[in-house]
């Protein structure tokens, strides 16, 4: 006997960087459920002529600024990722303007059998409601080798590791824990199982559930 599908269950999926979130999402998408990515939110509310991208250069100035006029997410990434102050402050700007975005995203999803907020911080929450957090999860060195495989150079990844919660923090935040420590067909059966709990049926067939 499934949940209602009109006012579908809220899960804010979140994880640290190399943990397996973008799969996990990916998944849940293939799946049908509706996924909001605030990730892809924070570049829309940057773009040239926005609002949030005049408030980036007020704070960090037009060295920020590629030549011809959009974010030059590097180099911001290169200041913020070493300093947590200056992340603080980006941070200050670019949320409340991804949350609005988020939750006008979120209210479309009536009529999926599942809605997901991915983001890769769980701060406040845009929602009315209290969703389920689930937090996916690998160790240290295991999130470092996919890193590494993923391209990313050794002193970026030890600065955006250490920019991050631990792994205890994470799992502190964490209603459900998604165990990406094992392979890839491990995560989709662990992702599976999550569904059920979740919706109350099975992922569709061939899911691999
Ligand atoms: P995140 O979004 O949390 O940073 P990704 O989903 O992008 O993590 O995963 C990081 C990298 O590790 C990607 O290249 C992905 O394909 C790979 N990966 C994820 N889960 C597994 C797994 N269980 N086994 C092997 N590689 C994985």
């Amino acid at each position: 006997m499934g949940h209602s599908k009109e006012i579908p269950r809220t899960v804010v999926l979140t994880g640290g960087i190399g943990s397996g979130k973008s799969s996990v999402a990916r998944l849940l998408r293939e799946w049908g459920a509706h996924v909001v990515d605030a990730d892809v939110l924070a570049r829309e509310v940057v773009l040239p002529g926005s609002a949030g991208l005049a408030a980036v250069v007020a704070e960090f100035g037009a060295g920020i600024l590629s030549p011809d006029g959009s974010l030059d997410r590097a180099a911001l990434a290169e200041r913020v990722f070493v300093d947590p102050d200056q992340l603080g402050r980006l941070e200050e700007i670019i949320h409340p303007l991804v949350h609005e975005a988020a939750a006008e995203q979120v209210g479309a999803g009536r009529g999926a059998a599942l809605v997901v907020y991915e983001v890769p911080l769980p701060g406040s929450s845009p929602f009315g409601d209290q969703p389920v957090v689930v937090v996916v999860d690998a160790p240290d060195e295991v999130r470092r080798e996919r890193l590494l495989r993923r391209g990313l150079g050794e002193p970026q990844i030890v600065a955006r590791l250490a920019s991050q919660p631990t792994r205890e923090q994470w799992l502190a935040l964490a209603d459900q824990v998604l165990d990406n420590g094992g392979s890839e067909g491990e995560l989709t059966a662990h992702v599976a199982e999550l569904w059920r709990e979740l919706t109350g049926e099975d992922p569709p067939v061939g899911a691999g559930g």
